[in-house]
């Protein structure tokens, strides 16, 4: 190893980002090394991954899925140690060998094991959006105390972040508005239904919502692009990551997922970052800021894009964007609730218990019926997710 190869940590590697970040890394073995892989219970991802990469441990959420990773390496000679639960996850999160983590485990379950490796000053690649809509404040104050560096890896704040200035300490001191910025244009593809009749979706199926036509994505951010709840958890996520306030940001559809978002200066300028859709691009950015390296990301063919359309959000046909934008601006715990309400209405419509309109039914409902305070600590956030959840799961169970 090289003085300056990185070590680094995957959370949630068997899952979609996790896989694209190994596929960068496999290309620059002389820069990077992988010190820890986690996951959820997907064991046999995890192995292949393990003779490919070998790292120091491996982490199963899952311990069943444990056992039978352990038996699977030693069987195959691989001296991976695996380690099992929650503690483990933080704990390689945080270990002093490592430089730098992927945060790319799906909802809630991420934000104990992020936050480690903030409060432990690692450089973390933040793909786990959830974790900063629950907990922005703590998280970016315990960004501010250990001297972590974040950088995004959500395709649109990823875009941004190459759009603004470089001078990152002057907005995330004195805000975007300091830096000359009028305005961050936060693009969305529209998802599968963009052009679905309304009446017509209150019968789409779980497979239908996962085939999003632009992106290859796990389930339930797929789902979550399909109400566009997404984007407004993405509204969110700019506001703590760019020190912004909701509205100083314009979500825009634009389907071909092209131009992966904007950022307007004061002077009318308004720079964008394109690229094919493939999240190897700002995987391969964030690993390797500030300087570049090879993605394995085929070159961009404007020829064969040929054009580049733009509109304004439907919040008749996307109600959860409407939702999402309102709990931003009330802030405090509200983005919490959303986030949670809207796992459990996810997980719902995946099993086939709820219908997909009624997505935007739960979180609405569970919004309404929790007052948002302002969090004053973690087990307060972590107190108001447990209470929305509990409430969501009642009305779902009532239906
Ligand atoms: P995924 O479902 O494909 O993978 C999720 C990973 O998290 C898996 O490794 C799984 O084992 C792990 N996991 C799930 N539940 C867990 C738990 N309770 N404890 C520990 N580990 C657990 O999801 P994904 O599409 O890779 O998305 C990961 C994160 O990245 C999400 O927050 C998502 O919003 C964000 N993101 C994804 C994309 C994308 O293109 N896939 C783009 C932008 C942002
Ligand atoms: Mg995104």
């Amino acid at each position: 190893m090289s003085a300056t190869t990185q070590s680094i940590t995957v959370l949630g590697a068997s899952g979609s980002i996790g896989v694209s970040t190994l596929d960068v890394i496999a290309r620059h073995p002389d820069r990077y090394k992988v010190f820890a892989l986690t996951a959820d219970r997907r064991w046999q991802v995890l192995a292949t991954q393990c003779l490919a990469h070998n790292p120091r441990y491996a982490v199963m959420k899952d311990p069943a899925s444990a056992r039978e990773l352990e038996l699977e390496l030693r069987r195959q000679g691989c001296p991976t140690e695996v380690l099992q639960g929650d503690e483990a996850l933080a704990q390689v999160a945080a270990d002093p060998l490592v430089d730098t983590v992927m945060a790319a485990i799906v909802g809630a379950a991420g934000l104990l094991p992020t936050l480690a490796a903030v409060r432990a000053g690692k450089k973390v690649l933040l793909a786990n959006k959830e974790a900063l809509v629950m907990a922005g404040g703590l998280f970016t104050h315990a960004v501010a105390e250990s001297g972590a560096v974040l950088l995004p890896i959500d395709s649109e704040h990823n875009a941004i972040f190459q759009c603004l200035p470089n001078h990152r300490a002057d907005y995330l001191q004195e805000g975007l508005k300091s830096s000359g910025v009028r305005k961050i244009l936060l693009t969305a593809s529209g998802g599968p239904f963009r052009n679905t009749p309304v009446s017509d979706l209150s019968r789409v199926t779980p497979e239908q919502a996962c085939a999003h036509p632009n992106w290859s994505m796990g389930q339930k951010i797929s789902v979550d692009s399909a109400t566009m709840l997404n984007k407004g958890l993405e509204l969110i996520e700019a506001c703590w990551l760019f020190n912004t306030r909701p509205q100083q940001v314009q979500v825009v559809v634009h389907p071909q997922s092209v131009i992966h978002s904007m950022v307007e200066y004061i002077d009318g300028s308004v720079l964008a970052q394109l690229g094919n859709p493939d999240m190897r691009t700002p995987i391969a950015h964030a690993l390797a800021w500030p300087q570049r390296i090879e993605s394995g990301v085929a070159s961009l063919d404007l020829i064969a894009t040929a054009r580049l359309d733009f509109s304004a959000p439907d919040y008749v046909r996307f109600p959860c964007l409407r939702l999402a934008q309102q709990a931003a601006e009330v802030s405090g715990m509200a983005p919490a609730i959303l986030n949670a309400a809207n796992e459990v209405a996810v997980a719902a419509f995946l099993q086939r218990r709820i219908r997909f309109d009624q997505i935007a039914n739960v979180i609405e409902q569970v919004l309404t019926r929790i007052e948002s305070v302002e969090p004053h600590d973690l087990a307060h956030v972590q107190a108001a997710d447990s209470e929305a959840r509990a409430m969501a799961q009642q009305l779902i169970t009532q239906w």
